[in-house]
């Protein structure tokens, strides 16, 4: 059945369906003029993120089923928040679907971004449907909250803290590199095609993580690596002033990765530093408190926390000290072909 068949209305009676997973939180969810949710308590600040996604620019749906790309487009979002160190509540989505697309396809994708919101507890409370002739778009809106003092910015890293990162990289960038050149997949074990893929196409947004560095006051700055480390990482440094140091030993990269960028030709440094797209938290902190947060992660939630380096004055710039011993300034890039095709913002 395609979607002209049955219309605006007809799709929105089909994806609102089991949307409100805390109704003690939500006075109205989709079917008014506007949703009404019960405001945050007085020591708390609400938070808002959206992202907007485009086929063909953000993602290719050959690239996996829709109920992936739905859980992805939450999921992302959601990693803004954890960032923040806060709690998402309430979510938005706004679809642009082309009139020949099959209700099924819409289905499976509101299924995805269904399934992900309940799994962290956030509402589904409206959104908009619009045609598009030129292909689908996905606009996620999450609403969240935090409390006020227990905020964590990116603009609050000071010279001397150490640099942390938790988990691996470059898994999502070498996923990437194989959704979209499936003739080097020949190159390529399958399980391990399949392990740096399903990371790309089925990211974990770190909110749990998020939420222990903001309750426990040991992340002074943090953000998600959604655009790669050193992209992100210069974000921290324009936000807050600083320069810093980087060891690339130090750098966690994910051992699947590491593989397929041996086997591939691509420095697997390189996948872990600009691919971006790992949705890790690369966040700060003083550095007496350092491995208390490594040991309270790993034992509360399994997570690996590990240090990459300082921040230092802002002066010092950007800086990677090389395998080589060799310091040279760190590149807020990414590569070329990442741009397309992904879904960083
Ligand atoms: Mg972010």
């Amino acid at each position: 059945m395609r979607i002209s068949e049955i219309g605006e209305f007809g799709l929105i009676d089909r994806i609102k369906k089991d949307t409100i997973v805390k109704p003690q939180d939500v006075l109205l969810g989709i079917g008014d003029d506007c949703a009404a949710y019960y405001g945050t308590s007085s020591d708390k600040v609400a938070l808002a993120t959206s992202d907007m996604l485009v086929e063909n620019i953000h993602f290719i749906l050959s690239a996996g089923s829709p109920r992936q790309l739905g859980k992805k487009a939450m999921a992302v979002n959601l990693s803004d928040v954890a960032a923040m160190g806060g709690i998402p509540r309430h979510t938005l989505i706004s679809l642009g679907i082309s009139p020949d697309t099959s209700v099924e396809f819409i289905e499976e994708l509101a299924e995805g971004i269904k399934e992900e919101a309940r799994l962290y507890e956030v509402n589904l409370i409206g959104g908009d449907t619009v045609r598009s002739p030129l292909g689908l778009i996905i606009n996620i809106a999450l609403i969240g909250e935090v409390e006020s003092d227990l905020i964590v910015k990116r603009s609050t890293a000071r010279p001397g803290e150490l640099i942390m990162v938790t988990g691996d990289l470059g898994g999502s960038a070498a996923g990437l590199i194989l959704l979209l050149e499936e003739k080097k997949c020949s190159l390529v074990p399958p399980p391990l095609a399949q392990e740096v893929k399903s990371i790309h196409l089925s990211p974990t947004p770190r909110l749990k993580e998020g939420r222990v560095m903001a309750r426990e006051k040991v992340a002074t700055s943090m953000i998600d690596i959604s655009d790669g480390l050193a992209s992100d990482l210069t974000q921290i440094g324009k936000a807050s002033g600083v320069g810093a140091m980087i060891y690339a030993g130090k750098v966690p990269i994910l051992p699947a990765a590491k593989r397929v960028g041996e086997l591939l030709g691509v420095d697997p440094l390189s996948l872990a530093l600009y691919g971006g797209e790992d949705y890790e938290l690369l966040f700060t902190t003083l550095p007496e408190k350092a491995d208390s947060i490594i040991k309270l992660i790993k034992e509360k939630l399994g997570t690996k926390v590990s240090i990459i380096g300082e921040i230092r004055d802002k002066e010092q710039g950007l800086k990677i000290k090389n395998l080589s011993g060799e310091i040279v300034d760190l590149q807020p890039k990414g590569y070329n072909h990442f741009s397309s095709f992904s879904t960083r913002g």
